[in-house]
């Protein structure tokens, strides 16, 4: 650990190993922030902490930040603890939770819903995301200082046919934000949410159980956003002055404008 590790703030990243929270990662990675990643592919942690330190490397800047990786599947509440729990304890409070890690299946009808589909995506999206919050957010509401962000959606604001589970899943994060900072007003820990439309990440491949093709297709005829326009918005959001809260971000590509509404050409 380099000598001015403890001078540099820490950002919690879950579901680091692609997308946004990659994206993301690297994002306050460029910037000197130490880093603690987690996901359930520990072997595309490794080669993310490889890459970002190989950058800096060869860049000869040396940052002198740390990054932590850790196997975790946010759903499995063992799993999460111990990770947490592993870390030592100059890497808390950290100053960053971003909870990113989820997903979707599928575009089915509520009536016609797969539960093992629905399982998924909840547990995922929501109680991965309780699980994380109750292990990380009492150390920096003892310290009297933190933020913690949420991914949402735009399908937290709004539904569309086909995304009433993903949707459910978003709307609750965001009543769990909403919550969350009357409750840790008090405290000195910030709470909001970023909320995107639709980008070009894995997201639709794992939506789609593996269908490229129709993965695809969902971005015909348009340009959505890319993983580091939304980690630029987390970056911002993450870096404001302390006095700052940013209670949500809603970003959409140029042609979006709502879950359900967009322009092809
Ligand atoms: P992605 O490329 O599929 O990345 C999802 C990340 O979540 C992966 O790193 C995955 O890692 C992790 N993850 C999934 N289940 C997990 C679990 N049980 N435990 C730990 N990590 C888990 O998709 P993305 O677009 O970056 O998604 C990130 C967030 O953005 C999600 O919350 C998603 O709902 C939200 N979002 C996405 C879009 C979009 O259009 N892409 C729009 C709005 C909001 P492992 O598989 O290695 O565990």
């Amino acid at each position: 650990m380099s000598s001015d590790f403890s001078t540099r703030p820490t950002a919690l990243i879950t579901g680091a190993s692609a997308g946004i929270g990659q994206a993301t990662a690297r994002w306050f990675w460029e910037r000197g922030w130490n880093l603690v990643l987690w996901a359930r592919r520990i072997d595309r942690l490794e080669e993310l902490k490889r890459h970002l330190e190989q950058d800096h490397r060869a860049a000869g800047t040396g940052t002198g930040a740390c990054i932590a990786i850790a196997e975790v599947d946010v759903r499995d509440r063992a799993s999460v603890e111990s990770a947490y729990g592993l870390l030592p304890e100059a890497w808390k409070p950290v100053q960053l939770l971003l909870n990113n890690a989820g997903l979707s299946q599928g575009l089915n009808a509520v009536h016609e819903s797969d539960p093992e589909d629905v399982d998924r995506v909840l547990d995922t999206n929501i109680k991965g995301l309780l699980n994380v919050t109750r292990v990380v957010v009492p150390d920096m509401k003892k310290a009297g200082r933190g933020q913690v962000l949420h991914v949402s959606s735009t399908s937290g604001k709004e539904t569309y046919p086909g995304g009433g589970v993903y949707c459910a899943s978003k709307f609750g994060v965001e009543a769990i934000a909403k919550s969350m900072r009357q409750e840790l007003l008090p405290f000195g820990v910030k709470v909001g949410t970023v909320s995107p439309g639709m980008v070009d990440t894995e997201f639709s491949l794992v939506r789609f159980k593996g269908d490229a093709e129709r993965a695809r297709s969902v971005y015909d005829g348009l340009e959505p956003l890319h993983a580091e326009d939304v980690a630029e918005v987390i970056g911002f959001m993450a870096t404001r002055p302390d006095h700052v809260q940013i209670a949500d971000i809603l970003v959409m590509p140029k042609a979006q404008a709502g879950s359900g509404m967009v322009h092809r050409t």
